[in-house]
């Protein structure tokens, strides 16, 4: 079962959860309980179509800040 990657919109925090992609939608931030959370698109985990796995974040914002 893969591992997904999300943000809370709510309060900001960072999580990862192990769920199948049915469950996805069930996903509720696990510091403020809040259903507000976006997945966050995690290196091998999408693949476009021929294209390298280690691509560069597109916003950043994984150095630092907190
Ligand atoms: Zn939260």
């Amino acid at each position: 079962m893969p591992t997904y990657d999300f943000r809370c919109a709510d309060c900001g925090h960072k999580f990862t959860v192990l769920v199948s992609i049915s469950e996805k939608d069930k996903v509720t931030c696990p510091a403020c309980s809040s259903k507000e959370v976006q997945q966050l698109i995690t290196g091998c985990a999408v693949r476009t179509g021929g294209g390298a796995c280690d691509l560069p974040a597109p916003g950043g914002g994984y150095a630092g800040g907190g």
